[in-house]
């Protein structure tokens, strides 16, 4: 790999076969924002995208959890001019397209990441950084303009990106970007839930996370394994399911989350969440022989020696530059995962295991048990234990509702100087302290208050057409600047 600097951008550059592909890589992505700002770097790049005359070879941009990348190949002439113009729309944004690209996105309504693996990542961190995949946010028409121009300054500059490409840099190649600090990172986000558990949520199929470093060799091939397992008893022998999905996610150095999603046939989830935990209970507990490694090491070696992997190593070279992290090349990596032992491997899947967290999709109750054969606890907003406070203002349904309806009956609001309550009719309490407030939605004389720790309060005239003292509380103890009209590209939910 070669190392050059261009305008003051990092240069990453390898011969690959095929025409020349560049990726202009800057560190910011999904995970830099916060609910209120949810969308803000799609944003940015469909700005800069928009004002790209029609280009007759293959380009694109993508926004991920971590990184905003704008790529295309052809001809080095058509690379020059491709990169000279992203560089320079990012110097110089149409702000006064605002509102059109705001409509674009809306149609276009693009997630950073799996949805089962974004519900697992809002579980572990909450609504913020990571755990911002799960949501849509306030919606791309309520994303404020000085938060375009905060992200601009913030991470669209020279001291923010790397340019990777698959062969020397063209003559003539430029990167006139704004130049920049790269932003300062803090320390790893805290961990919300670390402790094993399942719970229900508004998904598709179920899905596994586990945390951990992802250099972790050992860890990589437990999950290599754990995954051609469950291809074996999953689909093959059980015909339950199509695709074993892996996904990892970087989280800050050392730490991220590596995620297993099935899909299950129609009426399966429950057997299918019930194999996926078994068998990873299973491989941590009685491991894998040499051969299953071997197996798995002879795949990876493949990929690593195949010629078209290298765009995706130039990538990982570019992120680790980014965010602080060594690159490990592909032989150095190979020699290390080649020392990995079985033991060692199911070692680091049992230390995983503590961390591990099932989703399942709602009213799926699937039989789940920890190695000791204990049921594994299943979580529920405040922990299964909290009740609403004696103090503070309650409010309920209509009464019309309450005598027809034994759910509107259970519900209860209570509001006091520290946040409100919600008490669920299946007895869960959720709460939202003001101080943990990341977005409220207003519409007329209701709102709906997100909380960091994934609960959400719907104050709602319907629900709740005496709560005008529960509005005013709210409005009085949130900042302004975290609430936004409701969207109007989706009906309030
Ligand atoms: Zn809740």
């Amino acid at each position: 790999m070669n190392h050059e600097v261009i305008d003051g951008v990092p240069v990453l550059w390898a011969e690959a076969p095929g025409p020349l592909e560049a990726a202009l890589l800057f560190g910011c992505g999904a995970r830099d924002e916060s609910f209120r700002t949810l969308g803000v770097t799609h944003l940015v790049e469909h700005l800069a995208m928009g004002t790209l005359p029609r280009l007759h070879h293959e380009h694109n941009a993508s926004v991920g959890l971590t990184t905003t990348e704008f790529t295309c190949s052809g001809r080095p002439e058509q690379v020059v001019e491709f990169l000279g113009l992203v560089c320079r729309a990012l110097g110089a944004l149409p702000l006064e397209r605002i509102e059109r690209e705001a409509g674009v996105l809306a149609a276009e309504g693009g997630m950073s990441a799996d949805p089962v693996t974004g519900e697992l990542l809002s579980h572990r961190y909450g609504v913020q950084g990571v755990g911002l995949a799960a949501y849509q946010g306030p919606g791309p028409d309520r994303i404020p303009v000085e938060a375009v121009r905060e992200t601009l300054a913030r991470y669209f500059h020279a001291g923010n990106a790397v340019l990777v490409l698959t062969g020397p840099p063209p003559a003539g190649l430029r990167l006139p970007l704004p130049s920049g600090e790269r932003p300062p990172r803090g320390a790893t986000q805290p961990v919300l839930r670390g402790g094993a558990a399942w719970y229900q949520e508004n998904v598709p199929s179920p899905g596994l996370a586990l945390h951990g470093d992802l250099d972790d060799d050992a860890l990589f091939l437990a999950v290599e394994v754990l995954a051609n397992r469950l291809r074996e008893t999953v689909r093959h022998q059980h015909g339950l399911s199509y695709d074993v999905g892996r996904d990892t996610v970087f989280v800050g150095p050392g730490q991220g989350e590596r995620t297993l999603v099935l899909d299950a046939r129609e009426g399966q989830d429950q057997r299918v969440a019930e194999l996926l935990w078994a068998e990873t209970v299973r491989l941590a507990r009685d491991g894998m022989s040499e051969q299953e490694l071997a197996e798995e090491l002879a795949g990876v070696r493949e990929a690593f020696q195949d010629p078209r992997s290298t765009p995706f190593e130039l990538r990982e070279a570019a992120a680790e530059s980014l965010f602080g992290g060594d690159y490990r090349d592909a032989d150095t990596r190979l020699d290390s995962l080649t020392r990995v032992t079985p033991d060692g491997a199911r070692q680091a899947l049992a230390q995983a295991l503590r961390t591990a967290v099932l989703v399942v999709p709602c009213g799926t109750e699937p039989d789940v048990r920890q190695s000791d054969g204990t049921p594994l606890p299943k979580y529920s907003c405040g922990g299964g234990g909290q009740r609403l406070p004696a103090a503070g203002r309650t409010f309920r349904p209509p009464l019309l509702a309450r005598l027809f309806s034994s759910n509107a009956r259970r519900i209860r609001l209570v509001v006091d100087e520290a946040g409100l309550w919600m008490g669920h009719p299946d007895g869960t309490v959720c709460h939202v302290r003001y101080d943990e407030v990341v977005g409220v939605e207003t519409d007329g004389p209701s709102r709906v208050v997100f909380g960091r720790n994934s609960c959400f309060i719907p104050v709602v005239s319907d629900l709740f057409p005496d709560a005008a003292p529960a509005v005013a509380a709210i409005d009085a103890a949130v900042p302004e600047s975290l609430r936004y009209p409701v969207s109007a590209f989706r009906p309030t939910e």
